[in-house]
């Protein structure tokens, strides 16, 4: 509106003032117009009056009156006088009196004695014709008889007069008209005053007024369209602002227009478009993170799986990185070297089955991988084409870091160097290959990992500690054989196993003979030397494949997995001479100082007890039942010998075999020949020989 109306208005200010100034001018010059003509016309009527008074005056005086009533007919004069002075408000043309009323103008001459007078009566007719002939309104100031001038009633004609008989020819505006001042002088004997009507320009000043008016009219309307144009979608884009700083990305604002404010709009709606669409990427990345981390948790204490741990972990940190593919490698504490435990999307001579992976082993200190297990020190990078290490997966982006056991003091599955140094055992080591996109791994990227590698580091060292608690729970810590509870374990996976595969399961239950004689002789301690020192016996005695158990007590159990009596009895008698032969040395301290041999020896001796699955039993406790009966049998036998169970009856044939008794004649240990298995006789022997 300032905009438009402003100019509009100074224009129209300026206008009106020059055309007002333009006015004054005319008005000025009317009323010069006007003056001059009065004065010239009040000067033909001095002029005309005196050439009659003149004229008058040279004639012979008989000729004067008729020739003054000639000139008077003729309207030269309105009276020509012969004689006397005239009478005084006659205003004298050569020498104009001030003041007093006039009612006619006079003009004299002089003849001798006689003075002719020749007088124009001032009347409405005379200033009706001074005014018609200047054109402007024409007043007589000397006087206010009805008959002198017109219209001197009104108030605005006697201030006129009074203005003008103030300042004599000087102009002023009285109401709406203009007057000048005309003074009497010789030529001009009378007082007078000429106005013009004012000529304002008001039909301009309207014209001017409307104008304006219908400018501000049209400045509301454009203003108005205006507004509605810039103003509605500048509004639009603020709401729309606001609802996406309020969270909601997808608001859009629309876009009708090709001016900077559809490009603004445009603009807004594709920023507004990328952020949604990024958000959402980062929404469904963190979803699909949060799902792998919640498996991560399931799996770390839902199971000691260390596969399936590390394959859990391997994914949740390909799927965080954004990586084709990954491998966990495990420190062999046997051999000291890196042995895959998990891989996805390897290729090439690492894209082996997953039972083949322990097979892919490599030396600490060689390629990236044997470095970070080395060094324990972090890596990433990248290879150009062609390059890498040969014995490591392909890649072109690589990032490596250390899988470390969190150090704690007393811990013994941390070595003792690595508590020293104050740095982690390094476990194994976690590595991602091409990051999805080609670029190389960032710092970012290695911290996530060495987040994931961290519980990697805790699943693993959690799992070898359950691993050792489990063996601890498991064993015997006296001898350092199974106890009894893996013992039932054992015995019944054996037994299944057997009935799978159709094996033969051998089982013996060994007691020594008494025992309870060693702990009175010798005392307690003693007691458990020997028991230490039968245990060892027992492990040098066996296979590989056989399980030697402390039962309880000075009882024994050991399995012989794939073995049938004969192979049993064999065992029964190598394991009784073992123990029988060597006396065990209970001090080792005390020393003979010639032989050199301990002092304090046992002789001890073993009964055992044998049965054989599923010839004596077809479930774990009866094949133990009836072992411990032939135990039994062996005690009663006399002792330092074994029996072989009784067979229980064949479901189908019903056939039954001979119990064993303590009636039966004494086997013994025969220490020069072992039972006769080349014989290759169906029947084993059923009982050691007695000594
Ligand atoms: P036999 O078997 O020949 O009939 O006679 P035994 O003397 O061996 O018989 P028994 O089973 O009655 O005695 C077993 C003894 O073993 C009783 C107990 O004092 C002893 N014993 C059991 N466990 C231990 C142990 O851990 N350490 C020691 N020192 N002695 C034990
Ligand atoms: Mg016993
Ligand atoms: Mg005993």
């Amino acid at each position: 509106m300032a905009v438009v109306l402003g100019p509009v208005l100074l224009g129209s200010f300026f206008v009106g003032m020059t055309v007002a100034t333009v006015s004054q001018d005319r008005t000025v010059e009317r009323l010069d117009h006007a003056a001059t003509t009065v004065r010239t016309a009040v000067g033909a009527m001095c002029r005309q009056l005196q050439a009659a008074a003149d004229a008058v005056a040279v004639l012979p005086e008989e000729a004067r009156r008729p020739a003054a009533d000639q000139l008077v007919t003729r309207g030269l004069a309105s009276e020509i006088r012969i004689g006397p002075e005239g009478s005084a408000d006659q205003r004298d043309c050569a020498a104009p009196a001030a003041g007093g009323s006039v009612t006619a103008i006079v003009a004299r001459a002089r003849q001798g004695e006689i003075t002719v007078s020749a007088a124009q009566r001032l009347d409405a007719g005379f200033v009706n014709r001074l005014a018609a002939s200047s054109g402007a309104e024409v007043t007589l100031l000397a006087g206010d008889s009805p008959g002198a001038g017109p219209a001197l009633s009104s108030e605005t004609d006697r201030v006129s007069r009074r203005v003008a008989a103030a300042l004599p020819g000087s102009m002023t505006r009285r109401g709406h008209h203009h007057v000048r001042g005309i003074p009497a002088e010789p030529g001009q004997p009378l007082p007078l005053a000429v106005s013009v009507p004012s000529s304002d320009p008001m039909s301009l000043y309207a014209f001017l007024l409307g104008g304006v008016v219908i400018v501000a009219c049209g400045a509301i309307v454009v203003a108005r369209r205006l507004a509605r144009s810039t103003t509605r979608p500048l509004e639009e884009l603020v709401w729309a602002v606001g609802k996406v700083a309020d969270g909601e990305l997808g608001t859009r604002v629309p876009v009708g227009r090709d001016d900077e404010l559809g490009k603004l709009a445009g603009t807004f709606n594709r920023m507004t478009r990328e952020l949604q669409s990024y958000v959402q990427a980062l929404t469904a990345s963190r979803d699909q993170l949060r799902g792998h981390l919640a498996i991560l948790g399931d799996t770390l204490s839902s199971t000691h799986d260390l596969h399936r741990i590390l394959q859990v972990i391997l994914q949740t940190a390909l799927s965080a990185t954004g990586a084709r593919a990954g491998i966990v490698l495990l420190l062999d504490p046997v051999d000291g070297r890196l042995v895959a435990r998990c891989a996805e999307g390897l290729t090439g001579r690492w894209d082996v089955p997953e039972a083949d992976l322990p097979a892919l082993r490599m030396t600490p200190g060689a390629g990236v991988l044997g470095a970070v297990a080395a060094t324990g020190e972090p890596r990433r990078g990248s290879f150009g084409p062609g390059a890498g290490a040969l014995d490591e997966p392909a890649c072109r982006t690589y990032v490596a870091v250390p899988i470390c056991a969190p150090a704690t003091v007393g811990d013994p599955l941390v070595p003792g160097d690595a508590l020293v140094s104050g740095q982690p055992a390094t476990l194994g080591v976690l590595a991602l290959y091409d990051r999805l996109g080609g670029d190389e791994f960032d710092d970012a990227d290695l911290l996530t990992l060495r987040t994931f590698a961290g519980q990697a580091g805790v699943a693993v060292h959690n799992v070898r500690v359950h691993e050792e608690a489990q063996r601890l729970s498991l064993t015997d810590p006296l001898t350092g054989l199974w106890n009894y509870r893996y013992l039932r374990e054992s015995l019944r996976r054996e037994v299944e196993r057997a009935s799978r595969f159709g094996r033969m399961l051998t089982v013996l239950v060994l007691d020594l003979d008494h025992f309870k004689a060693v702990n009175d002789t010798y005392g307690h301690a003693a007691g458990d030397t020997v028991l230490g020192e039968f245990a060892r016996r027992i492990r040098i005695g066996l296979r590989e494949v056989d399980v030697a158990f402390r039962q309880g007590g000075e009882e024994f159990v050991v399995l012989l997995p794939e073995t049938d009596a004969y192979g049993g009895v064999i065992v029964a008698e190598r394991l009784g001479a073992a123990v029988r032969d060597i006396p065990v040395p209970i001090d080792p301290r005390r020393q003979d100082s010639v032989t050199g041999l301990p002092l304090d020896r046992v002789s001890i001796s073993v009964s055992i007890g044998i049965a054989v699955y599923p010839e004596h039993g077809t479930t774990a406790q009866q094949v133990l039942d009836a072992a411990d009966d032939a135990l039994y049998a062996a005690k009663n036998a006399g002792r330092d010998t074994y029996r072989l169970a009784e067979s229980v009856p064949l479901p189908a044939t019903g056939v039954t075999e001979t119990a064993v008794s303590a009636g039966v004649p004494e086997g013994q240990f025969d220490q020069t020949a072992g039972p006769d298995v080349s014989s290759g006789g169906p029947q084993p022997p059923r009982q050691g020989r007695g000594r």
